[in-house]
């Protein structure tokens, strides 16, 4: 029997309208909404498609977000001085800098400007540190959202071999550790990996997030398996695929997350629940 499906759209949904309730509670106790900054430096088409996104799922949940679309020739000092300020600004909960940067700016040292009570994404060093030492913080919304959809499919990961496919900062590194948190078994598979379908072979969960459309053959996967696919590619006529060869994986997994309709939904969705909490962290509830 093939394996059912994780509906992404539906769980972020429902993330949302929880959201919503939170956003609307806060407001009611604070006298405004969680406010989320969100800073763009550049013309970066898919940056500008991803922040309007942001911007409009914002509004739709009760939130208040506001852009500061910054020149692609923006200097280092110009973007600190607004980062700082949006920093001490007690109305702002959240603050999001948008990646790539241009260049010129160095997005650590950027990034390093946002305190990590207000990084809604979860990308600051010392947010990283707060994960990867166990202590409350901020995570990363994609890695969340993988933790999120797992948890639909009813999958504890104690005890379970994780195998992630992809050693990024944004995903693979901070999902490994959240799957650590959980008591998973966690083997982190890249570029470098000498037998990938060996690996792959062990996971009871595997979390394809290398970028490379079909990636990780159906064969590979390990009868019962849940499988989460992060990747986002473009075949020859433009159509999404995952990082999975989804049809022959769904053959021998438990559960399998689409693409579309998986992983990507859930970004924009935890991000939105990471700005209510750092906006009840700061607050209070
Ligand atoms: P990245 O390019 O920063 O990292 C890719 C990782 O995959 C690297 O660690 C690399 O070592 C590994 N890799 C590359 N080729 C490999 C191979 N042949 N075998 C094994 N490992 C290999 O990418 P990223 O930012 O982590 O994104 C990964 C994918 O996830 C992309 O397709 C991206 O579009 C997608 N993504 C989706 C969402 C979402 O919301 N659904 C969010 C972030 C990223």
């Amino acid at each position: 029997m093939p394996g059912q499906l994780i509906d992404g759209k539906s769980v972020a949904a429902a993330v949302r309208e929880q959201v919503r309730g939170r956003a609307d509670a806060f407001a009611a106790r604070h006298g405004r909404p969680p406010g989320l900054e969100v800073v763009l430096v550049g013309d970066d088409a898919a940056s500008q498609v991803y922040v309007r996104n942001k911007e409009r799922a914002s509004g739709k949940v009760g939130i208040r977000s506001n852009v500061h679309h910054l020149p692609a020739d923006t200097t280092a000092g110009r973007l600190g001085e607004l980062l700082t300020r949006l920093d001490a600004d007690p109305l702002v909960d959240g603050i999001l800098l948008q990646m790539p940067l241009p260049g010129q700016l160095d997005p650590d040292a950027m990034l390093s400007q946002i305190r990590a009570g207000k990084d809604v994404d979860g990308l600051t060093n010392e947010s990283v540190a707060r994960l990867v030492c166990d202590q409350p913080g901020l995570r990363p919304c994609t890695p969340l959202g993988c933790m999120r959809l797992l948890a639909e499919a009813g999958c504890d990961p104690q005890g379970k071999h994780a195998v992630i496919v992809g050693r990024s900062k944004l995903v693979g590194k901070p999902l490994a550790h959240l799957l650590l948190q959980r008591n998973a078994t966690v083997t982190v598979a890249h570029s470098r990996t000498k037998s990938l379908a060996d690996v792959v072979q062990q996971g009871d969960i595997v979390v394809a997030a290398a970028g490379r459309a079909g990636l990780v053959r159906g064969a590979w996967i390990k009868p019962g398996a849940v499988v989460i696919d992060v990747g986002i590619n473009r075949d020859a006529e433009g159509r999404l695929r995952g990082d999975v060869d989804f049809e022959a994986a769904r053959e021998r997994a438990s559960w399998i997350t689409p693409v579309p309709g998986g992983v990507g939904p859930m970004t924009i969705a935890m991000l939105l629940s990471n700005t209510v909490d750092a906006a009840n962290a700061r607050l209070g509830h």
